[in-house]
């Protein structure tokens, strides 16, 4: 590790085999969200790294879209073995340049090897169909192609979750990578690169390149890239799948979320409780799944909400670096702190109770944010409304399920939905009527894992074939269908 890339100040890009820092005018920083301190100074790239990135990356598919697939998968076994062995180092990491605590930090990376786990799967997830005889002497076989150099634009709030969500199976579908981590935390991404190489991975199969929006619109613009993977705010999102597809590329692009947690009156508090504080605020609430939206029917919240309140007052926010037992970490950067501080100020103006995180202590140094808990809110205020991506959970009181389902089904986002009951027939109502496509039953944040894709609906993604499970093997890949007659005619004709 220490002679790893990630320790140099300069952040570089990987261009092949090359770890360099490119010659551009402008660098941004990366920083210890716990302190406040600068960690790293990160390239603001442009058209011409990408374009460098994208040739290395074109040249290695000619070879790699051609290795067999049991040869791809040795090297992802090879690359899991690595992430293993470096589990603890990576979440460390995390913790440094994003600020979650310990164990959030190894859940990051604990999701992501799961993705590698099921891109080792590639021998038989692209394996294509067949139907003999489907006409008269006529068989027909379908077959997947990997498609081209493919790029992966990701956000700051999972640093190797979200990279690993995409080149794993671009990769293992015979297709070349380049990835445009977050420019606030480019080291974890960096050292999944490392790993890779270091697994055994062809050089200019995985390609790194820094920035913001010049290299993102570089890349959606670029001739020779077939395909974009986006996950960010919806707002960036929309551009990028509007962009990239009138530049003839194929898109996913997950965005940004209001997520709504139901509870029943019949539902056990302890876990219930467990569950709302995890969803609210784990990762200072900075996870597209976070649950922000807590709707009671009838009496349900009023039933949990001292207990709530005093679990919420009782969260340790610290330091994550130097502090294990932080419960709760820095928010990203002091923009994101002062947004939320400001949603939390506009929830009060417009009259809901702040029950929670008026008060109380954080550390001075870094980029912290009480949790926050309000009572009392309406579903048109923007605090029900609109994304905050911070540690502020609003409570809203439904006279029954039907109104707090039509409530939900007002948000303009779809990721996720949960419920939480002992009765199934409103868990059956629920997951029926409920606009959304990750849905909760008694599980705080229902994000799938590897095996099943990320099912953001409306404005939290846009696009056809979602991350992960076979859509994501679907979106890396194109199909061929080949019709094939053999038939007697042709064996006369050979004179057989
Ligand atoms: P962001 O949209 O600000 O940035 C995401 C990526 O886009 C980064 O790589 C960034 O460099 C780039 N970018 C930023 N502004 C851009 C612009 N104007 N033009 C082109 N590119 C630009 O998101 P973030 O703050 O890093 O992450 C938080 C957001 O991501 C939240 O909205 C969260 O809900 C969402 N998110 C969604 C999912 C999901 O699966 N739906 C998962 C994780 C995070």
């Amino acid at each position: 590790m220490s002679a790893s890339v990630v320790n140099r100040t300069e952040v570089p890009i990987l261009a092949g085999e090359l770890w360099l820092v490119p010659d551009v005018t402008e660098f941004g920083d990366a920083f210890n969200p716990s302190s406040g301190e600068i960690i790293a100074r990160v390239p603001l790239c442009g058209a011409a790294q990408v374009d460098q990135v994208v040739q290395s990356a074109k040249q290695a598919f000619v070879t790699w879209s051609q290795t067999p697939a049991p040869k791809r998968a040795a090297i992802l076994f090879a690359y899991k073995a690595k992430l293993e062995a470096a589990f603890e180092e990576l979440a460390t990491l995390i913790t440094r340049e994003n600020g979650k605590t310990r164990e959030e930090a190894r859940g990051d990376v604990r999701r992501g090897i799961e993705v590698v786990e099921f891109a080792c799967g590639i021998s038989h997830l692209a394996k294509g169909e067949t139907l003999p005889q489907l006409a008269e002497h006529i068989d027909g076989v379908t077959m997947r192609e990997p498609i081209g150099v493919c790029a992966g634009i990701t956000p700051f709030n999972f640093p190797a979750m979200v990279p690993l969500w995409m080149f794993p199976l671009a990769i293992a579908c015979g297709n070349t990578f380049v990835l445009k981590p977050s420019e606030k935390v480019p080291l974890t991404a960096v050292r999944l690169a490392e790993l890779a190489l270091e697994a055994g991975l062809p050089a200019g199969v995985l390609n790194i390149v820094h920035g913001g929006r010049d290299v993102v619109d570089a890349l959606l613009t670029h001739p020779d890239i077939a395909a974009i993977s986006f996950v960010g705010s919806t707002r960036v999102a929309e551009h990028v799948y509007v962009t990239g597809c009138r530049h003839g590329k194929r898109v996913q692009a997950a965005g940004g979320a209001k997520n709504v947690m139901v509870v029943m009156p019949d539902a056990d508090p302890d876990p219930t409780i467990r569950a709302i504080v995890g969803a609210a605020y784990g990762c200072a609430g900075q996870r597209c799944m976070a649950g922000s939206v807590l709707m009671g029917v009838t009496d349900a919240v009023i039933r949990v909400r001292d207990r709530l309140a005093a679990a919420v007052d009782g969260l340790l926010v610290d330091d994550t670096v130097s502090n294990p037992s932080a419960q709760m970490g820095p928010v990203i950067d002091a923009t994101a702190r002062d947004r939320i501080l400001k949603s939390i100020q506009e929830g009060v103006a417009s009259g809901a109770k702040l029950i929670c995180g008026a008060g109380g202590a954080v550390p001075e140094r870094g980029f912290f944010v009480r949790p926050a808990l309000f009572d009392d809110a309406h579903p048109e205020m923007p605090i029900a409304q609109e994304e905050i991506f911070g540690p502020v959970l609003t409570m809203l009181h439904s006279a029954n399920l039907d109104e707090a389902i039509a409530w939900a089904n007002r948000s303009s986002y779809g990721n996720g939905a949960v419920l939480f009951t002992d009765s199934g027939a409103a868990a059956r109502q629920f997951t029926r009527d409920i606009r959304c496509g990750m849905v909760g039953i008694n599980v705080g944040v229902p994000a799938p894992s590897a095996m099943f894709s990320f099912s953001g609906w409306n404005r939290s993604f846009f696009g056809d074939l979602h991350v992960q499970g076979l859509e994501g093997i679907f979106f890396y890949t194109r199909q061929k269908i080949v019709l094939s007659r053999w038939d007697d005619s042709y064996r006369r004709v050979q004179g057989w």
